[in-house]
């Protein structure tokens, strides 16, 4: 079998975090429904994933795969393919579980969805407090870090962490916290760069906080390219130079330039030969030429832009006028009704 060798990049605690990790979010489908049907292909896919050498799984309550992602790592470690330490688990705690006292019980259930003692790494999933009614909350994410870094001190995670945390908010949480987030995962990909996501990994990394980049192929690859998707995709011919020049795919350039950014990328596949093909990035690199040809890519088109939350306190991202009022789909909304897949 292929086995690949994922280097490691390390935390601010000291921890070693795999500079690859495989992303299982299943995604929504066209009616903003949870596309569940998947997640038998989405267990063989990871088991092949851990067998080849991944060692870092990124998942979270919303996703609703936390129990199928835990049967996969406790049978790896069941059948001696890896021991618990040996592998770095992420998951994010949502919107409806900001309150302080909220946020330990959010985690012991991920655990016990999960079927883990702890996990490695725990993050504020997004900077909003929403309920399930779709009511602004106003919680401020200050309060919520202070349950983080109980959870923390418990030993229910190992390390905690944001996400979707913009430079306004990052710079307010570090000079009000005792434990810093240790990283920041955010949309970073090669072909639409934010504008604003420079000055962002900067400023996090400056800082010493990981930046986490979901989304990293953006509207690349076919199944994200929208009507509205800028160019280029994966046939652009420059890409296509660049990856032929180091004989790799150009999937597999958008993945080396984040890595050679200092940035950890956890890119979804359930397809196997992909998660072979993504994680085969650690044995070539770009030179300053393909580097600054990529960076021309920028374009501040974001793949991930829920305009439904823009009216919601501390929504991070540029507000786009005239369209505020979008309705939240229900699939992100009253979950314990079991209407969309009863995931408590
Ligand atoms: P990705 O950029 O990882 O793209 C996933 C899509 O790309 C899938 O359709 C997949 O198809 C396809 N794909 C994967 N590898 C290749 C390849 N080598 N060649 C061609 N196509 C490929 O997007 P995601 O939005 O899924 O982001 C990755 C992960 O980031 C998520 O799974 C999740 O863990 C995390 N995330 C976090 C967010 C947050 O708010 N914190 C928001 C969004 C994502 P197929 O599966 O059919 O092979």
């Amino acid at each position: 079998m292929a086995k690949v060798s994922i280097p490691t990049i390390k935390l601010n605690n000291g921890i070693e975090f795999p500079a690859l990790g495989y992303g299982t979010w299943l995604g929504l489908n066209d009616k903003m429904e949870f596309e569940i049907t998947d997640a038998r292909k989405l267990q063989d896919a990871l088991s092949y994933a851990i067998d080849i050498g991944y060692r870092h799984i990124d998942t979270a309550h919303l996703y609703r795969v936390e129990p199928e992602v835990g049967e996969v790592i406790n049978k790896k470690i069941k059948d001696g393919v890896v021991k618990r330490e040996d592998i770095f688990v992420t998951t994010k705690v949502w919107h409806h579980h900001h309150k302080q006292a909220d946020v330990e019980v959010a985690v012991r259930d991920c655990l016990r969805r999960l079927n883990l003692e702890y996990v490695d790494l725990v993050l504020v999933h997004w900077p909003m407090s929403i309920s399930q009614e779709g009511v602004d909350e106003n919680i401020d994410y200050l309060e919520t870090w202070r349950g983080f870094e109980e959870v923390l001190k418990k030993g229910l995670t190992r390390s905690i962490g944001v996400s979707n945390f913009n430079i306004e908010q990052m710079k307010r949480l570090l000079a009000n916290c005792n434990v810093p987030p240790a990283v920041n995962q955010i949309e970073v990909n090669t072909i639409n760069l934010n504008l604003g996501q420079k000055e962002l990994v900067d400023y996090c990394q400056s800082k010493g906080v990981v930046v986490v980049a979901y989304s990293p192929f953006g509207t690349m690859v076919p199944s994200r390219n929208y009507p509205d998707s800028p160019e280029p995709k994966m046939d652009n011919p420059t890409m296509l130079s660049i990856a032929k020049k180091h004989g790799k795919t150009v999937t597999q350039i958008a993945l080396r330039y984040l890595y050679q950014r200092g940035i950890v990328s956890i890119p979804k596949t359930v397809t196997k030969s992909r998660v072979l093909e993504n994680a085969s990035i650690f044995d070539f690199q770009l030179d300053d030429e393909d580097v600054a040809t990529l960076a021309q890519f920028d374009n501040g088109f974001r793949t991930i832009r829920p305009l439904f939350w823009q009216p919601y306190e501390n929504y991070p991202f540029d507000v786009v006028l005239g369209q505020e009022h979008e309705d939240i789909p229900i699939s992100l909304l009253k979950w314990k009704n079991g209407v969309n897949g009863d995931i408590e």
